[in-house]
């Protein structure tokens, strides 16, 4: 993980001296582009989840950011109400066929850019639920960014999908 004075003192040298006879796009380049990678070190230092919990998999959802596993050294403790606060849906849980119009609406409320955790083996393929009241998969209901496997994962491996996702976005993953 970079910091900001990190990323500053990664600039060419051109630009960061300032004084070469150099055309002004190249120092508003580097100005864009030291801008674009404060934003993205601020978002994935700051991932917000929707509080939005289906099953079983919600309990481990609700640990992970309890004292015990405390998710707020990932910055993520912050589970908002409102789907407009929020840039992390954690779908944890079996998603009913009832259930997916709102999940989609909930999704569609959030501000980009946003990305989605499928959490558990219910929410990445159905798990052992293969019947017709149970999405197959949210990714057909949302584009998904992370899975993470287990019935349930445990604290750890959602921990482990969120800074795997983190990574992700410092390294400037986008839908
Ligand atoms: S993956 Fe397992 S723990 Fe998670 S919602 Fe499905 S049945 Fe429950």
């Amino acid at each position: 993980m970079k910091l900001p004075n990190e990323i500053v003192s990664a600039q060419p040298v051109s630009a960061q001296s300032g004084g070469i006879a150099e055309p002004g796009g190249i120092k508003d380049g580097a100005a864009a582009w030291v801008l674009s990678r404060v934003k993205d070190w601020s978002r994935e230092n700051s991932l917000w989840p929707a509080t939005f919990g289906l099953a079983c998999c919600a309990i481990e959802m609700m640990a992970t950011a309890a004292g015990r596993f405390d998710l707020a050294r990932f910055g993520s403790e912050l589970f908002r109400a409102s789907p407009r606060q929020a840039d992390l849906m954690i779908v944890s849980g079996r998603v009913a066929l009832k259930m997916a119009p709102v999940l989609r609406e909930i999704y569609d409320q959030m501000p980009e850019p946003k990305w989605v955790i499928a959490m558990g083996d219910c929410a990445s393929c159905g798990g052992i639920f293969n019947n017709y009241a149970i999405v197959q998969g949210v990714d057909r209901i949302v584009p998904v960014d992370m899975y993470i496997p287990g019935c349930p994962p445990r604290p750890e491996a959602l921990i482990d999908g969120i800074i795997k996702l983190q990574q992700r976005i410092a390294a400037g993953h986008r839908r």
